[in-house]
């Protein structure tokens, strides 16, 4: 049975006429760049994620390159990262010229793990981004209150979690200084292309990320600070205000899924109750642990992806690829073995990430998207199941 990893044409056909509705207005009104399509979408979102300020911007990467700028990020500052997200996470710490510092991540959530963060700050650290992995939010209570104790901002990576509730109900983005999303078309909400989003509640950020969103002019062409071009096109934002009303819906089918994926491995009798992190005899298949899930709100998580754990990866994954069912390693390599940043080591010699690289040579991302049908998802868990039985 064919399983892709993701079908966009699916969700495409659903809302066909009013998006190609979108594209056309945009067309004939021949209003590319920022302008009434922007300002609409800006305004749902403000309401949407229960913030004061939303800004449009041109993906997902320069959400948080415009964050670390609007902080007044310095060459040589130390900001902390998790080892184990997206490139985009610690590249654009590196395009500062300031130091990306790795911290090992939590094996339950796969988040940064926060008990690791406190040992990393220095006279020089500046700020973290805490990175929303797989559509679960990190542990904010514990970031902010470091954060506070030592002077630093917080910069969220909400790329992979837009809507997501943290445990006290307000959405992921607010609990930082910035908070940054992606519309990627793979992301739960995405757009046609690149785009973006940074957020904030901070009177004096909401404007400075306003103005560096063009160059840093105000008004154009008279420039106090520098900028950049991090606008987000009018026709992406077309698409996005057609598609923002179902986003809770289509999180709301990612859940339904992932909790059929855990009760028919769970039925399986392979697989360790969710956040359990050990293999054992029995348990040769670790479940994503939803840490949230009893907060009472709805959208805990939202299964931007379902990565479980299996030992011998690489050959469930062949496996799986022979059965035509995709998947996706997210990610293969933890940034402290990335050769980019080698250069970085001697920060790092003596710090474990025993998590981050078991997560990055165990972990295996499933199909999640919202049109995906239960037979698909019976297909997929009986394929990894047999293969499992049959490799012990
Ligand atoms: C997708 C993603 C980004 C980057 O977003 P783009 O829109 O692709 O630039 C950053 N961080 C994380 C965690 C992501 O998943």
């Amino acid at each position: 049975m064919k399983v892709p990893l993701l079908d966009l044409k699916a969700q495409y056909k659903t809302l066909k006429n009013e998006l190609d509705e979108a594209l056309i207005r945009t067309a004939e009104s021949q209003y590319f760049i920022l302008g009434p399509e922007v300002e609409k979408l800006e305004k749902s979102m403000c309401e949407y994620l229960d913030c004061k300020y939303a800004i449009g911007v041109s993906s997902g990467t320069d959400a948080l390159l415009i964050a670390l700028m609007a902080i007044d990020i310095k060459p040589g500052d130390e900001i902390i990262v998790p080892t184990y997200s997206f490139f985009a996470t610690a590249g654009v710490v590196s395009r500062m010229n300031a130091i990306p510092i790795f911290v090992d991540s939590n094996p339950v959530t796969y988040n940064i793990d926060v008990k690791s963060i406190e040992n990393k700050i220095t006279s020089k650290t500046k700020a973290i981004i805490p990175v929303h992995l797989y559509g679960q939010s990190a542990e904010m209570d514990e970031i902010t209150a470091l954060a506070k104790k030592h002077n630093l901002k917080v910069i969220e990576d909400g790329a992979q979690a837009i809507g997501v509730q943290y445990k006290d109900g307000r959405k992921v983005g607010n609990h930082g200084d910035i908070g940054c999303f992606s519309f990627f078309p793979s992301k739960n909400l995405g757009c046609f292309g690149d785009g973006g989003l940074v957020i904030t509640n901070n009177d004096e950020l909401g404007a400075k990320l306003r103005i560096m969103r063009v160059h840093g002019g105000k008004p154009k062409y008279y420039h106090k600070i520098i900028g950049g071009n991090f606008r987000l096109d009018a026709i992406q934002a077309a698409v996005l205000n057609v598609k923002l009303p179902h986003l809770d819906s289509w999180s709301e089918k990612r859940r339904k899924n992932a909790g059929l994926y855990t009760k028919l491995f769970m039925e399986s009798g392979v697989a360790g109750k969710e956040g359990i992190t050990e293999f054992s005899s029995k348990e040769k298949v670790l479940l994503p642990g939803a840490i949230y899930k009893d907060s009472g709100f709805k959208n805990y998580h939202i299964y931007n992806q379902y990565v479980i754990r299996v030992q011998n990866r690489d050959d469930v994954r062949k496996h799986l690829t022979e059965k035509e069912v995709s998947t996706e390693i997210y990610y293969p390599v933890p940034f402290h073995k990335q050769e980019c940043f080698a250069s970085l080591k001697s920060r790092f010699e003596n710090t474990s990430f025993v998590n981050s690289e078991r997560a990055s040579n165990e972990t295996i991302a499933l199909p999640i998207y919202p049109e995906l049908r239960d037979e698909q998802i019976e297909f997929v868990v009986e394929t990894i199941i047999q293969f499992i039985s049959f490799i012990k």
